[in-house]
């Protein structure tokens, strides 16, 4: 099942609700923190599932999920200026945020933002990967999800240890994009032991 989300207050659209029901999608409407503690407990779950939020109740989650511990943990890093310029020119894509980098352990090719554009181009198509870093004031979470994260140059599936002993890192993400768009995960393998006390608030 896929699960999208309309909040309060925003007067219901119930012609695109019925349009995505009859899609086969469900649609909950809740309070913003309501939503927020019910996506805390299924990414914890290791539920998978993907989120159409909107940017306050993206943000509380957010704020939550990428403690400075887990963004060290992953290696996330923030996009470089050279890099959000390639992808602008190549795909034609607007993107700007964090994200880890793996290096296959057979051939050394680097996979991050870039490889991860063109993986899901090839296999999804242009249009569709355009139009979603291109959503307006709308956020995509995807939790837990089931990633192949294939090297470009050697096709090796890649993941990584965090440090020696430690737990499987695979490609991690945070993006930000045009207006208030967010493109992100959020996996239960790297909660372990750092799993904050407390849930935040959505602020309004
Ligand atoms: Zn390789």
């Amino acid at each position: 099942m896929t699960t999208a989300t309309i909040s309060k207050p925003s007067p219901l659209d119930l012609e695109s609700i019925q349009k995505l029901v009859h899609q086969g999608k469900s649609v909950v409407s809740s309070e913003d923190s309501e939503m927020v503690k019910w996506a805390i407990k299924r990414i914890k779950g290791g539920e998978k599932m993907t989120l159409y939020l909107k940017p306050t109740v993206f943000d509380a989650i957010e704020r939550w999920y990428w403690t400075p511990e887990r963004m060290q943990l992953v290696g996330l890093e923030p996009l470089t200026p050279q890099l959000k310029k390639k992808i602008k020119n190549d795909f034609g894509i607007k993107i700007d945020g964090y994200a880890n980098s793996l290096e296959c352990p057979r051939c050394s090719a680097q996979y991050s933002t870039y490889e991860f554009i063109e993986q899901g181009i090839e296999q999804h198509g242009g249009d569709i990967v355009r139009q979603t870093f291109s959503l307006k004031r709308a956020a995509v979470l995807q939790i837990n999800p089931v990633q192949d994260i294939i090297c470009r140059s050697c096709s090796l599936r890649l993941i990584r240890a965090a440090r020696p002993g430690s737990i499987r890192v695979t490609y991690h993400y945070n993006y930000s994009c045009v207006e208030r768009n967010a493109y992100a995960c959020c996996e239960s393998s790297i909660l372990g032991p750092i799993i904050a006390a407390t849930v935040p608030a959505a602020s309004k």
